[in-house]
């Protein structure tokens, strides 16, 4: 054993250098294993792709995407950085949308060159790309830097406009990841994408699933397959439970925020909301062999993001600065204003059921309504009338659904929109109709009737244009689910007011102060606790150009029993075309018919005035009422004179008692609150109060008082006198 102990000994001793180089080669090894795994991490390739969708004309944040797109390219952990676009950059702001400059349509430009300046090297053809028509398409598609794919798309060359799209793009990094992307876009039950069909002449829509599946070969000669699929979050994930081999879907049309990606099977599903709101930033990261080894995607609220690149700023400013212009693109011209929901709804139901886009496309619309409440303007200011105002008077960018209904269901519909509201809300064209209310304004019935006041066919099925607002949001029925043709009212009045009507048309037809479509009419019924009764009929037709009957009736209530020496009321405040039958109770309720600004309970103002100064400020006022329907109308010892020359309100004079106003006497006057502050734009006043009941209150106190309304009401208290020279 010793001498085998002693040989090992000698051995070791013996072997001395050999056994140190073992030492010195096992840690050599060691050190070269343990930097040859570093190594290989260090060759891990970690790709950046960015991605928007749905931006829909959203300028502002593209200064913010430019600058957050450069800092990840200067961030050298990153092997590439790809900026990514899922579709819809069109529709949704008019500086985009009316883009038409010098006559020159250039609809879509400032959205692509934006994407241009911040980098975007890819997208897809979203639904919404195809608004602005297939020859529009090519320029906008010829003027972007990157391409915009689109499998699912087949073209009829002899009726196709537009250029064959490219299916998918190979995009190598610098490290040469290579990544395929595929784009796609959603179709409906009719096999067309989302837009006005009439722009899709030559262009077959194919199944987005069979086209994805025709393109996942892309995955074996490429490290990723990418899909810009324009065709909804929920979509997306059933795609990725159902097929392989797809990585990543970029998903875009539903504006669904996906905050974090999910990770559905093998596949990462993503989405960034829309307009902007969001940057979606994924990481792909692969091995040395460029196997994908990791994925992950989150969004970046643009909100938070303070640094913007400078000079796009300076381009966003400048197209800012177009929207002047394109918003003044002047579509026709009024010398006198259309005043008044009434008839600028008038206008726009006009405008939907003559659309050149609606009828082109086949149907022949016989009804168009729009809601009070979805016309945001109360006057066309006279001038030019221009795309701004469209805008103004329809901001919401609401589609145009078309239904067919039958007579029943049309009434049905006017009566429950009369009965919520409690008030007049769907204006018609093609159509006018009589709602017919008690005493107390409860609905009794509804009278359809043809533009000849004849009653209309009860057994015919009408084509009814509706926007999209009332579309949904009313209750109604019909005999059809309501067809969204993808086209936007305001580009209907656009239409109308640019190609349809002339300026002598316009002025004609909805600067008409009682225009006729809607009547309300007051029938015997209703009980209750009577205020008064009255012997005549209380009107207020023809409000803006006489004495009527209501609102003499009101401003004798506030000069007595406010006991000024003038009560007024404003025919603008007056329901229109009404008649309050002669020998019928009142009751609370009938004065909410006659007078509209009792819903807003407004009290009344007192002022002390110079008879120079009153004079002053009805003038202002009947100068207005020239422009459109406003006239003072004052109590019963008060009348005045207008004075018209030349189609020119002149003059007014104004007589208490027979007597002209002295010019530098005060007197007692007392108004409306709400409208007070215009005439108190007019000329000085003295001591101002207001009063403690409203005027509701005030006129009940009154009936109270007279309990019998008389002919004392139908005076004519305002005497117009034309003074046109011959020449
Ligand atoms: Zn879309």
């Amino acid at each position: 054993m010793y001498i085998t102990g002693g040989n090992f000994v000698s051995f070791l001793r013996n072997n001395k250098y050999i056994i140190i180089f073992c030492t010195v080669t096992i840690v050599i090894l060691s050190i070269v294993i343990f930097n040859s795994r570093l190594a290989h991490t260090s060759k891990n390739k970690k790709v950046m792709i960015l991605y928007s969708n749905d931006e829909h004309g959203s300028l502002d944040n593209f200064a913010k995407i430019a600058s957050l797109k450069e800092k990840y390219e200067n961030d050298d952990r990153y092997d590439d950085v790809i900026l990514v676009s899922s579709g819809d950059a069109f529709s949704g702001n008019p500086v985009v949308d009316q883009y038409i400059i010098n006559n020159k349509d250039l609809r879509g430009k400032p959205i692509i060159d934006l994407m241009n300046k911040a980098g975007y090297q890819l997208s897809v053809l979203g639904n919404h790309e195809f608004d602005y028509g297939q020859k529009r398409l090519n320029e906008n598609i010829e003027f972007a830097n990157f391409p915009l794919l689109l499998a699912n798309i087949k073209l009829d060359e002899d009726k196709a406009i537009l250029k064959q799209p490219p299916p998918y793009k190979i995009i190598e990094t610098k490290q040469g990841v290579k990544l395929a992307f595929v784009g796609i876009v959603q179709i409906n039950n009719d096999g067309y994408p989302s837009t006005l069909v009439s722009n899709l002449e030559g262009l077959d829509f194919l199944s987005p699933t069979k086209t994805v599946q025709n393109y996942l070969y892309l995955k074996d000669k490429n490290d990723v397959l990418i899909l810009l699929s324009h065709n909804g979050h929920s979509w997306n994930l059933n795609l990725a439970r159902n097929l392989k081999n797809i990585d990543v879907i970029i998903g875009g049309h539903s504006h669904t925020v996906v905050q974090k990606a999910a990770q559905v099977e093998d596949t990462l599903v993503t989405q960034a909301g829309s307009n902007l709101d969001y940057l979606g930033k994924i990481i792909l990261t692969f091995d040395r062999n460029n196997n994908l080894i990791d994925s992950m995607g989150e969004l970046i609220d643009l909100d938070e993001i303070k640094f913007k690149k400078d000079e796009i700023v300076d381009i966003i400013n400048s197209y800012q600065l177009d929207l002047k212009d394109v918003l003044n693109r002047e579509l026709n011209h009024l010398n006198e204003p259309i005043i008044g929901v009434n008839n600028i709804g008038a206008l726009m139901t006009d405008a939907l059921r003559n659309s050149l886009k609606i009828e082109e496309m086949g149907y022949e619309i016989d009804i168009a309504l729009q809601n009070v409440g979805g016309i945001r303007a109360d006057k066309i200011y006279p001038g030019a009338i221009t795309v701004g105002d469209v805008y103004e008077i329809e901001p919401f960018g609401n589609n145009v659904i078309i239904y067919k209904m039958t007579a029943k269901q049309i009434r049905n519909m006017l009566a429950i929109s009369y009965i919520i509201g409690n008030s007049v809300d769907l204006i018609p064209s093609g159509l006018k109709y009589e709602i017919i209310v008690d005493y107390k304004g409860k609905l009794k019935k509804i009278v359809l009737k043809d533009l000849d006041n004849n009653e209309i066919d009860n057994n015919k099925l009408y084509t009814v244009v509706l926007n999209q607002y009332v579309a949904s949001s009313y209750k109604f029925t019909a005999e059809n689910e309501g067809e969204n043709i993808q086209l936007k009212v305001s580009d209907c009045i656009i239409n109308y007011l640019e190609n349809r009507i002339s300026s002598n048309e316009l002025k004609k037809i909805y600067t008409k102060n009682d225009l006729n479509r809607i009547d309300l009419k007051i029938t015997k019924g209703g009980t209750g606790q009577k205020v008064a009764k009255t012997k005549v009929d209380i009107s207020t037709i023809n409000k803006a150009h006489a004495s009527v009957g209501a609102a003499n009736l009101m401003a004798d209530a506030l000069s007595f029993v406010l006991d000024v020496d003038i009560g007024a009321y404003p025919s603008s405040q007056l329901a229109p075309n009404i008649v309050y039958p002669k020998n019928s109770p009142l009751y609370q309720k009938s004065l909410d018919l006659i007078y509209s600004s009792f819903a807003y309970h407004n009290n009344v103002t007192m002022v002390n005035i110079t008879g120079k100064n009153l004079e002053k400020m009805l003038l202002k006022q009947a100068k207005y009422y020239k422009e459109g329907p406003i006239m003072t109308h004052l109590s019963s010892s008060a009348r005045y004179t207008v004075e018209i020359k030349e189609d020119k309100i002149k003059d007014i004079k104004i007589y208490l008692n027979n007597e002209r106003l002295k010019a530098n006497q005060k007197y007692s006057f007392a108004i409306n609150s709400y409208v007070w502050q215009f005439y108190a734009e007019a000329a000085d006043y003295f001591d101002i109060t207001v009063s403690q009941k409203t005027e509701k209150e005030i006129l009940l106190e009154y009936l109270k008082e007279i309990k019998i309304i008389d002919s004392s009401i139908l005076e004519k208290r305002v005497e117009i006198i034309e003074k046109n020279e011959t020449k």
